[in-house]
């Protein structure tokens, strides 16, 4: 049985990524979770590692890997390249892993056109102040990358139509719970449970052989 591809997008600094870590923290016990490390040209931020939070390259090699085909998906996000390692998921959905993948809008719209099935959820601060306080307080940007990323904020926000769910991260545990929601729900929708609980429905449906 296949897994299910989510796509979490979100402006920077709505918190996105603590939600997916604390999501990995509560409910990837049994593994099946998985998280795609995209490859991207920005450089590594403090405390970021090479190979856990993005696999860090240079422009030249970003370019040979879009080639040799080897993104699912990629975009030009602040500049750099960002993108998707096309082996690596599959291999995981393949494998019957929920794979998530933390890009952008317009990663987003690449992957749809191809995977069809994909559930999206976009991320949303509950102010643009609440926001800008979390881009400064975080520590991690100069001021003038804060400044770009408030103001690309607002185009982003505008693509929250195109995705099949809306988490406003207001309240972090109530986001955790539903975003765990969304994905506890999608195991359980009729396509993933006639495959996933075949044995148990064949055996339901085969008809009543005691007294
Ligand atoms: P950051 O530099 O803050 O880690 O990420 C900046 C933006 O790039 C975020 O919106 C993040 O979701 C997006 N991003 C990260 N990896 C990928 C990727 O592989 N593909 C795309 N399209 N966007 C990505």
């Amino acid at each position: 049985m296949k897994g299910t591809i989510f796509i979490i997008s979100s402006p920077s600094g709505a918190g996105k990524s603590s939600l997916i870590r604390a999501l990995f923290e509560e409910h990837n016990q049994d593994g099946s979770l998985y998280l795609s490390i995209s490859h991207t040209t920005r450089p590594m931020r403090p405390g970021e590692r090479d190979g856990a939070d993005y696999h860090f390259v240079s422009e030249s090699d970003f370019k040979k890997l879009i080639e040799r085909n080897a993104f699912y998906e990629w975009a030009h996000v602040f500049d750099k390249y960002y993108g998707t390692s096309r082996e690596l998921v599959q291999e995981a959905v393949n494998s019957g892993r929920d794979v998530f993948l933390d890009i952008d809008w317009q990663g987003a719209q690449q992957i749809r056109k191809i995977e069809p099935d994909v559930k999206s959820i976009f991320i949303l601060p509950p102010s643009l102040e609440e926001l800008k306080r979390r881009l400064v307080s975080r520590a991690q940007d100069s001021d003038e990358v804060i400044s770009k990323r408030m103001a690309k904020a607002q185009r982003e926000i505008s693509h929250y139509r195109e995705y099949d769910y809306v988490i406003v991260n207001d309240v972090f545990s109530e986001s955790l719970d539903a975003l765990w929601g969304i994905v506890n729900a999608s195991r359980h929708s009729i396509c993933n449970q006639k495959l996933s609980q075949k044995y148990i429905l064949d055996g339901l449906l085969s008809g009543y052989s005691g007294n």
